[in-house]
């Protein structure tokens, strides 16, 4: 067994006594961990799990995450980590979707479970898998591991399938990477039935020997304050916890001096709350990547941050890239295509939209618009399906958006496409002010006027209290498309 369900157990022959997972003041050491996995992959075993099976877990980041995740993949069977923000019908779907004959749910996620019934497979509470017999699965870096369902801004959601040779090879990639160190303690802050939340520090802490302490809700104050605490070394987030940390209170009294490393991607960050962290002598590194890649593609280098501190960075150590058509990426925005041995092999019983995302076989198509600079430092320009044509012009959201956030009255903005008789395509904005700032539709095109070309600001403006987003943050343009096409289309 060379999967994911085997790692407890190697690491556990080097350092036995080193804490693997710790929280709220349940610890375990590797040791612990590896015999742990061991005997709940045996209670799945006793339950009929033979591999190729898939077992749902649905709860908040805890211990019996990874135990699950480990266990699971000790049974050569494959973990399917389910978003507990979803309704009850949309867990329902990914359930019978992903064929689960299991669901494991920590207590939290009782009222979820019940909603989202009757159920045919077998429900277990976390606590309740005690042990069984040993399985003995021979599972191959070939083997399915993991179903992420992607974050779904667009169309019904699909599951990515990643094998256990994905999963480690992106590990290889984010270590090739970064100063992890055994002796490192990160936070798991993002969800981990996403993939920035498994893939950019967790599994490569617990690889490499390191303490990872699950956060089970992400609450800012909370979290610096555990940072000083416990000596944190290294985190990784989603840029809007970011910005809530860089804005809390006790923000500035905070000693950040243990963090060797923080990590965030998933969506584009502010320059100014980039600079807010980097500004306090903290390590703050991009990645860019998609849970298709398992999930790095490109990610900020040590050296290079500070010099690039919106950028999305250099290569993984084994990632190709190129620009659409299979041509080296350039200056000129271009689609991505990427390859590599992280990168996926399919979506799950979805052969149509998997032959439709690869071309040349080999080469997965981001739908991400890319152009790298000279210095070889990538920059993410936008989703090809948010670009707007006005009057045969390319229009980025992402450019007018990064702009608009400049403006300190203004927290947050998201541009869409809206049918225009005259132009083809026409921008609105949606705007949210900062709190306590007056709405100013002047001032805010004024602004956008004086770094934009004329075309580029959009023809709309609408000041509104919150952008509609998913459970990672990411705004839902697909709602704000409806919107707008409604209101001025
Ligand atoms: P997901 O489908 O949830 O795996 O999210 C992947 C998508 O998130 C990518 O295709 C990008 O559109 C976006 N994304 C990920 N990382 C970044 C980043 N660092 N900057 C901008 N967009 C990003
Ligand atoms: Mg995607
Ligand atoms: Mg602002």
């Amino acid at each position: 067994d060379f999967g994911l369900g085997s790692w407890p157990a190697r690491r556990a022959r080097i350092d036995p006594g080193r804490t693997a997972l710790t929280q709220a003041g349940r610890t375990l050491t590797y040791a612990q961990l590896a015999d742990g996995v061991e005997r709940l992959a045996g209670d799945l075993t006793r339950r009929g799990v033979r591999p190729g099976d898939r077992v749902a877990y649905l709860g908040v980041n805890d211990i019996s995450v990874f135990e699950t995740l480990f266990a699971t993949a000790r049974c050569g069977a494959i973990f399917v980590p389910l978003n507990y923000r979803l309704s009850p019908a949309e867990i329902r779907y990914m359930l019978g979707d992903s064929g689960a004959s299991v669901l494991v749910h920590s207590p939290d996620a009782d009222d979820l479970v019940a909603a989202a019934g009757p159920h045919e497979l077998q429900v277990v509470k976390t606590g309740d898998l005690t042990e069984g017999p040993p399985p003995e699965p021979e599972v191959g870096l070939d083997d399915p591991c993991l179903l992420l369902y992607t974050s779904g801004t667009t169309g019904r959601p699909k599951a990515a399938v990643l094998t256990h040779g994905n999963l480690t090879w992106n590990t290889v990639n984010q270590l090739a990477h970064l100063d992890v160190l055994g002796t490192d303690k990160a936070l798991c802050i993002a969800p981990l039935f996403h993939c920035v939340g498994l893939g950019q520090i967790t599994l490569p802490t617990l690889f490499k020997g390191g303490s990872v302490e699950p956060v089970a809700r992400f609450d800012a104050g909370t979290i610096l304050a555990r940072i000083a605490e416990a000596g944190i070394t290294s985190f990784s987030a989603v840029p809007t916890m970011l910005e809530m940390m860089c804005r809390h209170e006790t923000w500035a009294a905070t000693d950040l001096g243990s963090l060797t490393c923080v990590l965030y991607g998933g969506s584009p960050v502010a320059e100014r709350v980039a600079r807010a962290w980097l500004d306090r002598g903290v390590r703050l590194l991009q990645g860019y990547g998609m849970t298709e890649a398992s999930p790095g593609v490109f990610m900020a280098t040590h050296d290079g941050t500070l010099d690039h501190p919106v950028a999305a960075g250099v290569p993984h150590f084994f990632t190709d890239v190129a620009a659409d058509g299979v041509r080296p990426l350039s200056a000129e925005p271009a689609e991505l295509l990427v390859r590599g041995p992280h990168v996926f092999t399919g979506y799950w019983n979805r052969p149509e939209e998997t032959a439709a995302s690869f071309v040349d076989e080999r080469w997965f198509r981001t739908g991400d618009v890319v152009r790298v600079e000279d210095d070889g430092w990538a920059h993410i320009v936008d989703r090809v399906k948010d670009l707007i044509i006005s009057g045969g012009e390319n229009v980025y959201p992402a450019e007018i958006e990064a702009i608009a956030v400049q403006l300190d009255a203004v927290d947050a903005c998201a541009v869409v496409g809206v049918p225009d008789e005259r132009w083809g395509e026409v921008g609105a904005a949606y705007v949210v002010a900062r709190d306590g700032a007056e709405p100013d539709e002047a001032a805010f095109r004024a602004h956008l006027e004086q770094h934009l070309a004329r075309y580029k600001v959009p023809k709309y403006v609408r000041f509104v209290d919150a952008l509609p987003r998913n459970a990672t943050g990411k705004i839902r343009r697909v709602e704000l498309r409806k919107q707008a096409a409604q209101t001025y289309g």
